[in-house]
């Protein structure tokens, strides 16, 4: 069921329209502009009524403090209005309503309103999921991984936190498909895939298909101590899946190789971008690959007061200037 914020000062009034709506959603409401946002925060509706005039911060300011938030942005603002005149009007849709009710309300003209809104509602929530989500997994896709990356990128350069990357690749994976079938490779990344998002719907850390068979770990205010642990723990937990791998050269079970890296504002991050952490950790990647796979190899880069530094204890790898 869809749930609806009604927002205005006026209790009696959310009391109607509640009254009008409850049959076709769960309502909610609030009387004024900070707790109306707080409840948005809480309770994601799908749809906000939302009074144009309020004593305090004004249905104006409501809606421009939700297109300011990530979090509140894509919910749907209809404005409900004492005045009935082009300029409010033309004022709703400026502060980015997608529809304007005038007072008094009618029924049938807020239902109407709020059931077409609902339903384009679901249907680009629809859109926006299969844009984000990988179809075969059910994890964020390619895309939903760059644009968190730029949001975590941005948010470690201004709080000067470590950012750290990992990128897991499937050892000997043409060999899987080609021995069990399509098939049973696609059911082999689905597990590999539930693995990782276990562990990462209990943290801040994103797990996300980058490829094929490849996949990211996002790690915000991780260190690359940390992801070393927390990508050897990935490593031992897709290990413990005990996927039989018959044609594997290197053990006859599902294995994973990770490359490693980690971005520090100040630090190694003078001049880089957001597309060089991922170089990093592919550079770790191929260096576990080379070192025979199944494990975990960090990518060292030079920072700016010590030079080369090098870390890590499988190869020893440096970016080369
Ligand atoms: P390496 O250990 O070096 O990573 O060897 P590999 O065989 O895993 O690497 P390669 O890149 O040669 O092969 C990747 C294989 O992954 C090829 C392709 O058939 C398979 N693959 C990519 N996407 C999918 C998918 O969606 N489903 C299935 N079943 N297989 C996939
Ligand atoms: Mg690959
Ligand atoms: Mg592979």
């Amino acid at each position: 069921m869809h749930s609806i914020l009604i927002v205005d000062d006026n209790i009696h009034l959310i009391a109607l329209m509640g009254k009008m709506l409850e049959p076709m959603a769960r309502v909610i409401f609030a009387t004024n502009g900070q707790a109306a946002l707080r409840e948005m925060k809480k309770s994601r509706p799908d749809l906000v009524l939302l009074d144009q005039e309020m004593p305090g911060m004004s249905g104006d300011d409501v809606a421009a403090a939700m297109r300011d938030d990530p979090d509140l942005v894509d919910i749907p603002v209809i404005f409900v209005t004492g005045h009935n005149d082009v300029d409010a009007e033309v004022r709703a849709l400026t502060a980015g309503a997608v529809d304007f009710i005038a007072k008094p309300v009618h029924e049938a003209i807020l239902l109407a309103r709020v059931k077409t809104q609902l339903r384009i509602k679901g249907l680009s929530d629809e859109l926006r999921r299969s844009a984000t989500q990988d179809g075969l997994t059910g994890i964020p896709n390619r895309a939903a991984f760059d644009s968190r990356l730029a949001i975590e990128w941005a948010r470690a350069s201004r709080n000067g936190a470590p950012l750290s990357l990992l990128l897991l690749d499937v050892d000997h994976f043409k060999q899987y498909n080609d021995h069990y079938g399509h098939p049973a490779g696609d059911r082999c990344l689905q597990a590999i895939a539930r693995t990782l998002d276990g562990v990462s719907r209990r943290t801040n850390d994103m797990a996300a298909r980058v490829g094929g068979e490849e996949f990211a770990v996002l790690l915000p205010d991780t260190s690359l101590a940390g992801a070393r642990v927390a990508a050897e723990r990935l490593r031992e937990e897709i290990l413990a899946l005990e996927m039989p791998h018959a044609r594997s050269t290197t053990l006859p079970l599902v294995t994973v190789s990770i490359g490693a890296a980690q971005w520090l504002s100040g630090g190694n991050g003078g001049g880089s971008r957001a597309a060089d952490l991922i170089e990093w950790a592919d550079k770790g990647l191929y260096a576990a690959k080379a070192a025979g796979r199944n494990q975990v190899v960090e990518y060292a880069v030079p920072t700016a007061s010590t030079g080369t530094r090098v870390m890590g204890a499988a190869l020893a790898m440096t970016e080369p200037h």
